[in-house]
């Protein structure tokens, strides 16, 4: 197991700049996740690390080693991808053994650790199947088997869920935790989704456009994210972004005006006259009953009902401002069902807005 460190990372193809001031490290054990939408440098990073893409400028260091031009084969890291990459001619259990067998291990400690990996992953039932005989999760438990029994001193994974169909991604993002507790290998993974970013991580590094911009815990990232890019990525479904001005110690939305105490006020460094993108996320707020516009002072927002979603624990609600093509999701109890065309009294939670200039 090691540590792995980039300083200042950046590969350029031709003129086209991938990723730039790339500069993290991820301390001996730990579960970091690359995120960010498609195109955002996810995959160099780890290719880069994986030994597969060569820095243009930067250093990386795994363990107290630069590996910068060391060979893929020599970085001691296991790659697993979407798409399995086995090798059809080979059962499960030499699939397993495979990388084991490049490097001249000994026959007996072969089958051992190919039996333990298998029951670790319960493949150890298919160790004569070959990877046609098996299902996409069978087959991609086998490829992250094929890297663990290497026992890499890091794990290297890229997008490995995405070709799976939902519960059975659900399950083995389950099981690959699991198998981090257990195993403790570093591990970084890839992936455009949210969901697997905020359930897997110890850290997560979110990108865009080839750049960091921001590191942090899950809950730390969501609960205090650096932008609008950040705020509006992680989450689901994602925070409402409503274009507002301040003034008149309240938000003009879209000609309602949301009053804004004091505090708010200081807390969120609001000037009069600014516009701002105003962010709140779903579960924030929440259906006044009954639906009337009251006092001024009372910080409402008049919506009409456009779509309802039962989820059945929750119900989701899409509603739009009246005289404007702003689009609020809201996220209420399972009970809540309103029918489209209704109107809405929403009061927002005041301590839960971010602005964004
Ligand atoms: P992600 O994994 O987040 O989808 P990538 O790391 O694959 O993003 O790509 C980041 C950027 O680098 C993209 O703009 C992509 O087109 C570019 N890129 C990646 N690999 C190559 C390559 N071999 N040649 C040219 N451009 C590349």
């Amino acid at each position: 197991m090691a540590n792995v460190r980039l300083e200042d990372i950046k590969r350029r193809f031709n003129n086209v700049t991938a990723i730039e001031d790339i500069t993290f490290e991820i301390p001996d054990g730990e579960f970091w996740v690359l995120v960010g939408p498609s195109g955002c440098g996810k995959s160099t990073i780890l290719r880069t690390i994986a030994g597969l893409e060569t820095a243009t400028s930067g250093k990386l260091y795994i363990g107290d080693r630069l590996v910068n031009n060391i060979p893929a084969r020599q970085r001691d890291v296991a790659m697993v991808f979407q798409n399995y990459a086995l090798y059809p001619h080979m059962s499960v259990a030499e699939n397993i053994g495979f990388g084991l067998q490049m490097r001249k291990v000994d026959r007996k400690i072969i089958q051992e650790r190919v039996m333990n990996v298998a029951r670790s992953l319960s493949l150890d039932h298919l160790l004569d199947r070959k990877p046609k005989q098996l299902s996409g999760g069978q087959q991609q438990r086998v490829a992250l088997g094929r890297a663990i029994a290497r026992e890499p001193q890091v794990f290297l994974l890229d997008e490995p869920l995405s070709n799976l169909d939902a519960q059975l991604r659900d399950d083995t993002r389950a099981e690959l935790k699991q198998l981090h507790q257990e195993l403790g290998i570093t591990t970084i993974y890839v992936t455009h989704d949210q969901v697997e970013a905020m359930t897997l991580a110890d850290k997560i590094v979110v990108l865009n456009r080839g750049r960091i911009q921001q590191i942090g815990d899950p809950q730390t990232i969501y609960a205090s994210p650096a932008n609008q890019m950040v705020a509006t990525f992680l989450g689901s479904p994602p925070m409402n972004i409503l274009p507002v001005i301040y003034e008149n110690n309240g938000f003009d939305v879209s000609g309602q005006l949301l009053t804004i105490p004091a505090v708010v006020k200081e807390k969120l460094q609001l000037r009069q006259g600014h516009s701002y993108d105003l962010g709140i996320r779903p579960e924030h707020i929440f259906i006044n009953e009954p639906p009337t516009r009251q006092e001024a002072n009372e910080s409402q927002l008049i919506v009409e009902v456009k779509v309802v979603e039962p989820l059945g624990r929750e119900t989701l609600i899409r509603a739009g401002l009246p005289g404007s093509a702003v689009v609020l999701n809201i996220q209420v109890g399972g009970d809540v069902r309103p029918r489209p065309g209704d109107r809405l009294s929403l009061q927002l939670d005041l301590n839960q807005l971010f602005v964004f200039d």
